[in-house]
C-alpha cells in the first residue's frame, strides 16, 4: 500500500497496490468478465480493501477462555461501526464487508447522475442510529467525477458522523481532486487512481459502468 498524501488538501489517499488486489483489478476491468464473475470478484477485492481500511480501527479488550487458560482478546464493537453503500454499485462493495463485520450498522444513500449535467440527484437515504459515535465506511467502486461522494459524505456529515473513510476501486484523478478538496478529513482507500475521465464522464481505462457490469444491465 503507498500513502500519498494529496499536496493541495493534505488528504490521505492510499493506493491498495497489493498483487492480490490488481489481479482482482485486472479480472474485473477485462471486458469478457461476466456478471456473475465480476460480483464474486468486487467481492474479493471488497475483502482486501476491508482488511486496509480496518487497520486502525479501534478494538476493545474482552476476557476469553481458551481451553488451556484465561487470556484476553479483541472484539470489534459494531455499534461503532457504520457501512454506507452509494447505491447501486455501492452493494458490489456492502456485501462482502458487511460479512467481515456483522455486527455493523448499515446505511443507504441512493444518487444517480443526471445524464446531460452529471449532477448527482439524491432519491433515497436511509442511516442507522447514532452516527457520530460510529466510524463510518462509504463505499463505492468509482470515484468519478467525485459529485456523487463528495455529495454523499456530506449528507453522512450532516446527520452526524466526524468519522468517516471513503472505499473505492477506481478512482479518477479528477474526481479525487474534488472530493479531497470537499472533505480533506476523509481518507480515501482505492485498488487504483486511473489516467482520466472522458467526456461522459467515464474513468479511462476504468472498467465501465460498475453497476451495468455487476447486473448485466445498459
Ligand atoms: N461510474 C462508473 O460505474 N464507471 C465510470 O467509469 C464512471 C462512473
Amino acid at each position: 500500500m503507498t500513502n500519498p498524501i494529496d499536496r493541495n488538501t493534505n488528504a490521505s489517499v492510499e493506493i491498495v497496490n497489493h498483487p492480490l488486489v490488481q489481479h482482482k483489478l485486472a479480472l474485473i476491468r477485462d471486458r469478457n468478465t461476466e456478471s456473475a464473475r465480476f460480483r464474486d470478484v468486487l467481492r474479493e477485492i471488497s475483502l482486501l480493501l476491508a482488511y486496509e481500511v480496518c487497520r486502525d480501527m479501534q478494538v476493545d479488550t474482552v476476557e476469553i477462555d481458551t481451553p488451556l487458560e484465561s487470556t484476553t482478546g479483541a472484539a470489534i464493537d459494531g455499534s461503532k461501526l457504520c457501512l454506507v453503500s452509494i447505491l447501486r454499485a455501492g452493494n458490489g462493495l456492502l456485501d462482502g464487508m458487511l460479512d467481515l463485520m456483522p455486527t455493523a450498522g448499515v446505511g443507504h444513500i441512493g444518487l444517480y447522475r443526471d445524464p446531460d449535467t452529471h449532477v448527482p440527484v439524491e432519491y433515497y437515504i436511509k442511516f442507522p442510529e447514532r452516527l457520530e459515535d460510529r466510524l463510518c465506511i462509504v463505499v463505492d467502486p468509482m470515484l468519478a467525477t467525485g459529485g456523487s461522494a463528495t455529495a454523499a459524505v456530506h449528507r453522512i456529515k450532516q446527520a452526524g458522523a466526524t468519522r468517516i473513510k471513503f472505499v473505492c476501486v477506481v478512482a479518477a484523478p479528477e474526481g479525487l481532486a474534488v472530493f479531497t478538496k470537499a472533505h480533506p478529513d476523509v481518507p480515501v482507500i482505492t485498488a487504483a487512481v486511473d489516467r482520466q475521465l472522458d467526456d461522459h464522464a467515464y474513468i479511462r481505462p476504468g472498467l465501465g459502468d460498475a453497476g451495468d457490469r455487476m447486473y448485466g444491465t445498459k
